[in-house]
């Protein structure tokens, strides 16, 4: 009798068993199939939770927010049946990633050594997933709103010990030929002579990029990448028109080094008269043209100014190009709104800043009387200034980058006219959170300090930011920190703190939308390496 039962149960497990590994009517029909035919993957560099919530923060309680529906596109991911998963991005024994080395990960799926682009961490060069993508068949591309060569873009189809070697970086990654590269940076491309106010081929390049984009050149030799470009099949582009004509495989370079800030994008982006291509805009051309590859594509698209503002701690520059982040995702949605043959990745390569907003024994709000039953007898009086969310749209309101009015607002001035008198009525004029000549001049507080430079010991004394001299813990910039100074001295009437001009080890938000099957492997908590290889194995078709 027990032995019946026994077998009983066997036949019904075996059926059981194949019918589970039988597909179903469905998977066999095409729909909810495992397997997409495009990957598109989205990067914030530097996004952390911290950026996606300063987003979110702005979007839901801003009293004159932007996102009119207060929805923004990480809430459109979700509502449209996406998943969210946690992930670890470490590099290979460090705590804390860079983006080469985090872009790296992602790209190859093994570990890398720190600021290495292409490579493993022992500095074997890894294939990357543009280079298996190109090996299958399928169409690739990488966008970037810094500049094509920089760390995350390089990562994904060049292969270098060190990110800062952008001239090499440029010749690998014309030898491996996504179809479609979109940023800036073409200071990278041509050859060194062009420097020279009066050799002929400063003339042939301004002829060539018709004036569009100013020709300067970081190479340390003569050769042409742009010619070698078209020799490979690249079309040329360097204004938004040539881009929008464009054919088949293209190259296009739209700066000298990195494109415009989020403040000035999204000041200008409705602006008929503008030249320079948005993230969106590189994004919808990237698809148009990498869709036309039957076998699918995969897509790279880089925010990459996100981390640039976090570095300064430039909160109004965060949010804004976390808007553009936002503007693009939704394009990204849209598009692939109707399709099932798409996998959708978001993600960061890490979180930079350690951002927050934060509350405060300062500018406690006044006692006020409440309806509720508990506050008949007594006001509504916390002991402490949560943050009032009318500060949202004084960060909006800002309307040029720290950067900017260091950079080109303030160091061209005379010297004599370089006064905390001048930085504080720039700031005044350029944020909605005014500083006074006393704070601006705690901004520009410069001192003489030892200078040690390794291999060589003592070599003179060099000026410094006299509030950061301690160490170079935090320090973004040891020669130059008067953004993260300035982001000092507003941060109370911001109600915001930052931890650090660097990265920092928080783990990043992984979001994913495609079919169940394509999607479910994001949806864990993770570290960068795993969702490398998941999106190997979603372009190859694992
Ligand atoms: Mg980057
Ligand atoms: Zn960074």
């Amino acid at each position: 009798m027990k032995n019946r039962i026994k077998t009983i149960l066997a036949i019904f497990m075996i059926g059981f068993i194949i019918s589970a590994c039988v597909p179903k009517q469905a998977d066999v029909a095409g729909k909810n199939e495992s397997k997409p035919k495009n990957v598109i993957m989205l990067i914030g560099d530097g996004m952390g939770p911290e950026q996606i919530g300063l987003l979110l923060t702005y979007a839901r309680q801003a009293p004159n927010s932007v996102i009119i529906d207060r929805k923004t596109s990480f809430d459109r991911i979700m509502e449209q049946g996406g998943i969210m998963g946690m992930s670890m991005t470490h590099a290979d024994n460090v705590l804390v990633v860079d983006s080469a080395a985090s872009g790296s990960q992602l790209a190859s799926g093994q570990f890398a050594g720190s600021e290495m682009i292409g490579l493993d961490k022992d500095g074997n060069s890894v294939e990357t997933i543009v280079e298996k993508a190109i090996k299958a068949g399928k169409a690739t591309g990488l966008v970037s709103d810094t500049r094509v060569t920089h760390a995350t873009p390089a990562a994904f189809a060049a292969h270098q010990p060190h990110r800062d070697l952008e001239n090499e970086i440029a010749v690998d990654m014309i030898n491996a030929g996504p179809d479609v590269m979109f940023g800036g940076g073409l200071r990278y491309f041509v050859p060194q002579e062009a420097n020279d106010k009066n050799a002929p081929i400063l003339k042939e390049l301004e002829k060539m990029t018709q004036g569009a984009v100013k020709i300067k050149s970081k190479r340390k030799d003569s050769r042409n990448l742009l010619i070698e470009a078209q020799q490979k099949g690249y079309a040329l582009a360097f204004d938004k028109s040539q881009m929008e004509s464009s054919k088949g495989k293209v190259l296009g370079l739209f700066t000298t080094s990195a494109m415009p800030d989020g403040i000035e994008v999204n000041r200008t982006k409705d602006d008929p008269k503008r030249t320079i291509p948005t993230l969106k805009e590189m994004s919808s051309k990237a698809i148009d043209i990498l869709s036309k590859n039957e076998k699918g594509f995969f897509l790279m698209i880089e925010a990459g100014l996100i981390d640039w503002a976090a570095h300064y701690n430039d909160t109004g520059l965060m949010l804004h190009e976390m808007l553009v982040m936002n503007d693009t995702l939704e394009y990204i949605l849209n598009w692939a709104k109707d399709r099932d043959d798409t996998l959708i990745v978001v993600t960061a390569d890490h979180t930079t800043g350690g951002f927050g907003f934060s509350y405060q024994g300062k500018g406690i709000p006044e006692a006020k009387s409440l309806s509720g039953k508990s506050f008949q007898n007594r006001k509504f009086a916390p002991e402490y200034n949560f943050g009032n969310p009318a500060v949202l749209d004084k960060i909006y309101n800002q309307d040029l980058s720290y950067s900017s009015i260091f950079l080109n607002k303030f160091d061209v001035l005379p010297k004599q006219e370089q006064t905390p008198a001048t930085l504080a009525k720039l700031v005044n004029q350029h944020t909605r959170f005014p500083i006074t000549e006393e704070q601006a001049a705690r901004v520009l507080e410069q001192e003489d300090n030892p200078m040690f430079v390794e291999g060589h010991g003592y070599m003179g004394t060099k000026t410094v930011p006299k509030l950061l001299v301690k160490d170079e813990f935090f320090v973004y910039q040891t020669d130059d920190n008067r953004q993260n100074l300035l982001a000092l001295e507003v941060a109370s009437a911001q109600s915001v703190v930052w931890n650090t001009g660097t990265h920092t080890s928080t783990p990043v938000i992984v979001f994913a939308k495609g079919s169940p099957k394509a999607m479910s492997p994001f949806g864990s908590i993770l570290h960068h390496t795993q969702v490398g290889r998941n999106l190997i194995d979603a372009v190859l078709n694992k």
